[in-house]
This record gives structure tokens, C-alpha cells and sequence, in this order.
């Protein structure tokens, strides 16, 4: 059984039985969540900017856990002190809570000193038998119709803010092509340049994938739990 949780923006806690795992940790904008408390075996990152890196190597030193991230990105967290575990795209990784692959993102990444932090990633979960599709930061890629083809997800989360990745359009159009029945919109309303009309969202999924269903995180911001406040046609 796996439970997803939103947290903010691009986080996002997977959970499987007493194991999970975070992604994009920019954690400590929301005051509720407790990652102390959480039962966090992973970290994993689509890149390096702030947004996404967040509060990952807090997290990892405090709780003594390694951190999954392409090789110049690992390289930089290594010199932090944390324990890495280098990648590169394309191939399943196997963990106590199931597995992923890193798939191509269309993005830039850089570290904080503004250095190149390696390319921009995707990420494809296999858990307990859901495929869970986190397209990190990405413009719209004919990618996503060969993500469909070799892995089949069931579930989607997709950045729908604009200015730096997919809008509301393009994302509708990836909800698409993906063929998933579950859109969780992420990486919108965090700043005012990637503010996104979600009900626009809802009606375009709708017109193209008459059966995704949208999980919509707008209304549950703050907070961590999954709530279903969606339309489906
Ligand atoms: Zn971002």
C-alpha cells in the first residue's frame, strides 16, 4: 500500500509500509510537517536548485540517511558531508521501498554556488506494484509518450506553474500522453511568476483523458495528508 503525501511545491513523501521516501525536500515552508517524526529511509532529488534541494542535507545529516541524486549533484552533497548515492538516468534502483528510475527532464540545474549541477531528472517509482510518475521540473517532452510505452504509470504528478516548466496546457497535454487515471499538479502558487488557474487544469485533463481524475493539493496546502477535491468527467 503506498501513500502518497503532498508536502509543498515539489515534496513529496512516498510511503510503504514503514519505509518512504522524500523527494525534492523544500520542506520548512510547511510548519505542519514534522519530518523529524517522519519515517524517512530516502532522499531523492530531480536537481539542484533551491526549490528542490531544499532542506535535503539537513534532513540526511540529521537522520543519517543518503541522499540518490545524478553524479554532480551527489558529488556536491558528498563535500557537505552526507552520504550520496551517485546516478545517472535510465535504470531501476533498487531500495527497502521499492524501486525508481531516473528519466530525462528538459531543465536546467545548477548548485548553489551557480556551479553545473548534471542534468535535470524525472522520476518513474515502482512500489508495491504503482507506478508513480514525478516529472520534477520539465517543459512538455515527446519523452513522456516513451514513459508510457516502457513503464505504464497509474499516477502523474506534474508541475503546471509556467514560467519555468509545463503550464496548465502542456501539462493537460502530458496527463495525456502518459495515459495516467491520477494527475497530482505540483510546482504552481509557491511564487507569483507560477501562479496556475487549476479549474482551466481540471477542464483541459478532462477534454483530453476522460479518465484521470485530479488529485488537486491546492486545498490541502499546509498540510499532510491526500484529499480528494477533484473533478472528473
Ligand atoms: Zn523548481
Amino acid at each position: 500500500m503506498v501513500d502518497i503525501r503532498y508536502i509543498n511545491h515539489s515534496s513529496f513523501e512516498l510511503k510503504n509500509g514503514e519505509n518512504s521516501v522524500l523527494i525534492d525536500p523544500w520542506v520548512d515552508k510547511n510548519k505542519d510537517y514534522n519530518w523529524k517524526e517522519a519515517p524517512i529511509t530516502d532522499i531523492i532529488l530531480t536537481h539542484a536548485h533551491g526549490d528542490h534541494l531544499g532542506n535535503a542535507v539537513e534532513i540526511a545529516k540529521e537522520k543519517d540517511i543518503t541522499i540518490t541524486a545524478v553524479a554532480e549533484l551527489a558529488a556536491y552533497l558528498s563535500k557537505q558531508g552526507v552520504k550520496t548515492k551517485s546516478v545517472g538516468l535510465g535504470a531501476w534502483l533498487n531500495y527497502s521501498w521499492g524501486r525508481v528510475v531516473l528519466l530525462p527532464a528538459f531543465h536546467s540545474s545548477s548548485l548553489p554556488d551557480g556551479t553545473y549541477g548534471g542534468v535535470a531528472a524525472s522520476l518513474l517509482f515502482d512500489m508495491d506494484g504503482v507506478r508513480i510518475f514525478h516529472a520534477g521540473d520539465t517543459c512538455l517532452t515527446g519523452e513522456m509518450k516513451t514513459i508510457r510505452e516502457l513503464y505504464a504509470p497509474q499516477i502523474a504528478i506534474l508541475p503546471i506553474g509556467g514560467n519555468y516548466t509545463m503550464d496548465v496546457e502542456h501539462a493537460a497535454m502530458a496527463a495525456k500522453w502518459l495515459g495516467v487515471r491520477t494527475v497530482i499538479p505540483m510546482h504552481y502558487g509557491s511564487f507569483p511568476e507560477i501562479e496556475a488557474d487549476l479549474q482551466k487544469f481540471a477542464q483541459l485533463v478532462a477534454m483530453g483523458n476522460t479518465n484521470c481524475q485530479i488529485f488537486d493539493t491546492s486545498s490541502i496546502n499546509g498540510a499532510v495528508q491526500k484529499e480528494k477535491s477533484s473533478k472528473k468527467k
